[in-house]
């Protein structure tokens, strides 16, 4: 009954707001610009959802209408596997985030980190180009995804040159990432 009358309510506003006049059509014309957390978990979804923690802002591709905020489980109710991708993306960039505001060491584990998140941080540019990477940010992006699938324990260098790459650049990439708020 609650996920119905969320879905009557998440489908009216993002109707209203866009130029398909049914779910079926409007439900495509939309993508997450960007995401909040509310650690005290108090917001409330445009479908009238409480004690959201995660908070999404989404984007009419079409008109550039944002509504926010949007929940994680409204965001599956669109039924787009580019959107539940992007929202796992996200959610791990926010944590890295955090963690460093905290002045938390980040490391290359599941709990900051999949392979999608790496994809990301390399196709928003977050590997900067250096003499260490020879000027091709794609080494950094290599290495760090040959090292989150390493079995075996890193060498000494391997771990000093992930934690440069993501204590630098990944943590510099997600302070200025627009996407997060
Ligand atoms: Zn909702």
């Amino acid at each position: 009954m609650a996920r119905t009358s969320n879905f009557a309510a998440l489908s009216s506003a993002v109707i209203n707001a866009s130029i398909g006049d049914r779910w079926a059509t409007a439900h495509r014309e939309w993508d997450l610009a960007s995401v909040d957390e509310d650690p005290t978990a108090n917001a409330e979804c445009v479908c009238g959802q409480t004690n959201l923690r995660w908070l999404y802002t989404i984007a009419n591709l079409q008109t550039g209408s944002e509504l926010f905020p949007i929940g994680s489980s409204c965001i599956q109710l669109f039924e787009r596997p580019d959107l539940n991708q992007k929202v796992t993306v996200l959610e791990r960039l926010v944590k890295i985030k955090r963690a460093a505001q905290s002045r938390e060491k980040i490391t290359l584990t599941r709990e900051y980190f999949t392979r999608a998140v790496l994809k990301d941080l390399h196709v928003r540019g977050a590997f900067t180009p250096d003499k260490f990477n020879h000027y091709d940010p794609r080494e950094d992006y290599d290495f760090l995804l040959a090292m989150f699938n390493k079995r075996t324990t890193m060498t000494a260098s391997q771990q000093r040159k992930t934690s440069v790459l993501l204590n630098r650049k990944v943590v510099r990439f997600v302070s200025i990432d627009e996407r997060l708020k």
